[in-house]
């Protein structure tokens, strides 16, 4: 039997079929529907199309080309004038129509109708992302234009947004894993789904799980952390009081410092050093410091350990607050320079993979034991976390006061048999701190200032999540400048982060994707029709950039609400 070649056309009924609903089962069904064919491919890599990607999750290559080059692709492509282009974009607003309109007009007057193939358009997707240094634009159009020559209206739409990276069908990770498991163990459905999701935790990336999956379950049992590449963390729940804290995590627990730096993923293999955020990017390189530590105090061959890196004030050795650091996980020049003035220190609290075995199903008592024999307490370099087990609320207590004292941000509490299981998952730590009005939020909009900050964006509007939806809860224009001098983040560094995100101007006003992350602290929030979330905050200041973030990791109108609540209660100051 000849092999019939899937035609990139199936793939835009399931995006148009996903653009249609805003129902997660309903977008589940229709992926997993689609999935069922796909098995039968043999290219698992393809799944990464679904979310408008060609490679892994922990690949941190993207596809995302700038607008103005889809709109030279175009172009070139249909044969019109650059200036026609963007007088059209400005009318239509989308750089996916665009390409739809184009090429339907082409379609209805060319006789050519070979399909285009999926192979085609993941190897060209490919290709455009790898291609770098001299002739890489115009090698870029080529590959483009010669998807979009073959493409119908609406294929060229969905190239182009995949192109982009702002493919806007709003599936989510879960949503994918979730029709794996539909697709594959409808009997079984529930359980294969969260086995599926712990496998992906440790392999972070789609091909691999959908692989194994039309494999069998023997397969996806196989699948492991990968040493030398990025994985997903173990996240704690939040409580208030420290009896809570015994109930979720049982007696005796261990006590930490919950230390105010920022979560690194360490990974030794042999002399070779790798270190990643909990949003799985690579940021060795603005850390030398912390490998050339790694290699001299630790003595085994391979390991992976968790940590987090505080910075201190060199001449005052004290702690600075994660904002200082921030500067140092962005800086990609001056590194020796910041490496001097803003030296860190490694507390490692835990230990998920050595010497060829991956420690994840042992007990946290057992990875404590091997980690303190393996940490040295090498002040202000690295040192094991700060830790007591107790079974004791008063000792409990002492310890978090002592903690908050010395400028720590509170506890964690950890349950002591509990596996190291990624996610934020109930019952195995929990973190205990005092109550702060302050949420992690995504910037969708911005404002240039005036005078003095002209061409600067200096207020911003920021967006809480709401399943893939991202909701305004305010306009923030307070902060920065404090942060800027106690040389945190600049507003020309803000600005620079946020203009290569910019998707509409119209006056002084910006949209912006939303890729950038801040803390915000508020006064209260109150019930508002200003925004789309239905919410506003009052008095709202930018605490710090939030670079080792993910668009995950931020606040949800559901907490939100939960903040109105606790507010109206009168409890706010109870966190
Ligand atoms: P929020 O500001 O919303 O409370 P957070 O920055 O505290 O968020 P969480 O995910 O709630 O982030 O808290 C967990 C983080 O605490 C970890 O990702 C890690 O970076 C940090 N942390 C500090 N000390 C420890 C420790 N001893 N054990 C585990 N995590 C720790």
């Amino acid at each position: 039997m000849v092999k019939r070649e899937m035609h990139y056309s199936e793939f835009v009924d399931v995006y148009e079929g996903l653009f249609a609903t805003t129902k997660r089962l309903e977008k589940e069904a229709i992926i997993a529907e689609f999935l069922k064919k796909l098995a039968r491919e043999g290219e698992p890599d393809w799944i990464y199309l679904l979310r408008g990607k060609v490679t892994p999750d922990y690949d941190d290559r993207i596809l995302g080309i700038s607008e103005k080059l889809a709109m030279k692709s175009i172009g070139k492509t249909f044969g019109i004038k650059d200036e026609e282009i963007a007088k059209r974009y400005r009318k239509i607003g989308d750089i996916g129509e665009l390409a739809e309109e184009f090429a339907e007009k082409k379609r209805q007057t060319s006789l050519f109708s070979k399909k285009l193939s999926v192979d085609k358009v993941f190897s060209n997707l490919r290709k455009v992302m790898g291609i770098e240094g001299k002739g890489a634009v115009s090698g870029k159009i080529a590959l483009i234009s010669e998807l979009l020559g073959q493409a119908s209206g609406k294929e060229a739409k969905y190239i182009v947004r995949t192109l982009v990276g702002q493919l806007r069908v709003g599936v989510a990770d879960a949503t994918v894993r979730d029709a794996i498991a539909t697709a594959l163990f409808p009997d079984e459905k529930y359980e294969m789904a969260k086995k599926i999701e712990i496998a992906y935790d440790m392999a972070n990336d789609f091909a691999v799980i959908f692989d194994a999956a039309s494999k069998g379950k023997k397969e996806l049992d196989k699948i492991d952390i990968v040493l030398g590449r990025p994985m997903n963390v173990m996240l704690p729940v939040k409580v208030t009081e420290i009896g809570e804290a015994f109930r979720i995590c049982g007696k005796p627990a261990a006590i930490e410092h919950k230390y105010d730096g920022f979560r690194v993923v360490i990974n030794k293999v042999g002399n070779d050093v790798k270190l990643f955020t909990r949003r799985l990017e690579n940021v060795t390189n603005q850390f030398p410091d912390v490998v050339a530590t790694v290699r001299k105090f630790i003595k085994v061959k391979d390991v992976i350990l968790d940590s987090e890196v505080v910075g201190y004030d060199p001449k005052t050795k004290r702690q600075k607050p994660f904002e200082a650091i921030s500067q140092r996980i962005k800086r990609k020049y001056d590194i020796e320079k910041l490496e001097r003035e803003l030296p860190v220190e490694v507390n490692v609290f835990d230990v998920i993979y050595y010497n060829g075995e991956s420690l994840m199903q042992k007990p946290f008592h057992e990875r404590r034991k091997l980690l303190e024999k393996i940490i040295p307490h090498e002040k202000w370099k690295i040192r094991p976390s700060m830790q007591i087990v107790t079974d004791k609320e008063e000792v409990a207590l002492k310890f978090y006061n002592e903690a908050l004292k010395s400028g720590e941000e509170g506890i964690m509490i950890k349950k002591l048999d509990a596996p190291y299981q990624q996610g934020r998952r109930v019952g195995y730590i929990v973190k205990m701190k005092p109550a702060a009005n302050d949420l992690d939020l995504v910037i969708t909009g911005a404002e240039y200032g005036s005078g003095k900050r002209g061409g600067l964006l200096t207020s911003y509007i920021v967006a809480c999540r709401d399943g893939d939806k991202y909701l305004e809860v305010g306009k923030v224009s307070s902060g920065l400048k404090e942060l800027e001098q106690e040389g945190g983040t600049t507003y020309e560094e803000m600005t620079a982060l946020l203009k290569p995100l910019i998707v509409s101007e119209k006056g002084k006003v910006v949209k912006v994707k939303p890729r950038i992350i801040v803390s915000v602290t508020y006064q209260n929030i109150q019930g508002s029709p200003s925004y789309d979330s239905g919410y506003a905050m009052r008095f709202p200041r930018i605490t710090a950039y939030r670079p080792d973030y993910h668009l995950k990791d931020i606040a949800t109108l559901g907490d939100i609400k939960v903040e109105v609540e606790k507010a109206k209660k009168g409890m706010s100051h109870l966190g």
